[in-house]
């Protein structure tokens, strides 16, 4: 084996809730994490020249020139740090196909990290356990080791510590970028813990999930960061309306924004909003919850 194509999934935030800042400013969080149909497509190729290569392929609707087209990308950065961790010397050239929108709360760049990692250990036989892959992403970011690991799962800590959970009832969702970017750095940075009035109630949420409960899923769909990034783009608010008032049982903010999903009942209903979203022109993902392990889990 030469050459793999691995997909990067996308990720959303069912839930999120920020417990504390700690000293160092990390900010320790309790969120429930879930992958989507939207991947970026990472292929990896061994080249006869030690060291590592890097390529990204635009698409017309993705945001790429955020994107680093140089060794800063994550995809090197993981590669780099695998090379230092086996002790291996490796050539390596990637071509990243970016699909999923940049700096949206959907951690593409984290996804793309993730996939590196876990296709070179495939492609040059490393052998790394899953373990071993963690413990070298959440040295790249905080949700690199989720991505490994994909499909709906509890993060805890500063996003390292993670339990698996059931696969939520499978729905149809709309996903709306609007054409602002976020930092995320920066809306942690402008979010005080200390003054939230609510936090959402993730252990329901679990419950919920646990039950197959959509209903109770869904009402318990918060995210505190909304309160941070709303106030600098209220775009944001207005498309949760839109979405709510084209019939979702509801729509939010996913991680630090600006991306908002929404959660449909029935497939027809979230055709017809992805339409009318499509008019306002901002970008319109029309997809379903995914495990990327276990496609066949969803009926
Ligand atoms: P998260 O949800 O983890 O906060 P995000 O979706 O908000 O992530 P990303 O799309 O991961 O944000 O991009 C954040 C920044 O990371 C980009 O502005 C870009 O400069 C940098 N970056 C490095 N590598 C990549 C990559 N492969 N894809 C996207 N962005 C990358």
């Amino acid at each position: 084996m030469e050459k793999i194509t691995q997909k990067a999934y996308a990720k959303i935030n069912l839930g999120l809730d920020v417990l504390s800042r700690r000293p160092d400013g990390y900010h320790l969080v309790k969120m429930i994490m879930q992958t989507v149909d939207l991947y970026d497509l990472l292929t990896i190729e061994k080249t006869d020249e030690p060291g590592i290569q890097f390529k990204l392929l635009q698409d017309g609707q993705a945001v790429t020139t955020l994107v680093p087209e140089d060794d800063t990308n994550l995809v090197c950065k993981a590669a780099r740090k695998l090379m230092e961790k086996t002790g291996r010397n490796l050539g390596v050239s990637f071509t990243l196909q970016k699909n999923i929108p940049v700096a949206a709360g959907m951690a593409g760049g984290s996804t793309d990290a993730a996939a590196a990692l876990t296709g070179m250990n495939r492609l040059f036989a490393l052998g790394l356990s899953d373990e071993e892959l963690r413990e070298i992403a959440v040295t790249i970011g905080a949700d690199v080791p989720y991505c490994i690991m994909g499909g709906t799962a509890l993060s805890e800590g500063i996003g390292e510590i993670l339990t698996p959970l059931p696969s939520p009832p499978q729905v149809p969702l709309v996903i709306v970028k609007p054409d602002v970017s976020v930092s995320t750095k920066a809306v942690y940075e402008n979010l005080h813990v200390e003054s939230l009035q609510k936090h959402p109630d993730i252990d329901g949420m679990i419950e919920a999930i646990k039950k197959g409960d959509l209903t109770g899923m869904t009402d318990r769909m918060e995210n505190v960061l909304e309160t941070v990034t709303i106030a600098l783009h209220p775009v944001i608010a207005k498309i949760k309306r839109l979405l709510e008032q084209q019939g979702a049982i509801k729509a939010l903010m996913s991680g630090s924004g600006p991306t908002v999903f929404a959660v449909f009942e029935e497939e027809a209903k979230a055709d017809a909003a992805a339409k009318v979203l499509e008019t306002t022109g901002h970008r319109v993902i029309r997809t379903t919850f995914v495990n990327p392990k276990s496609k066949e889990e969803f009926k």
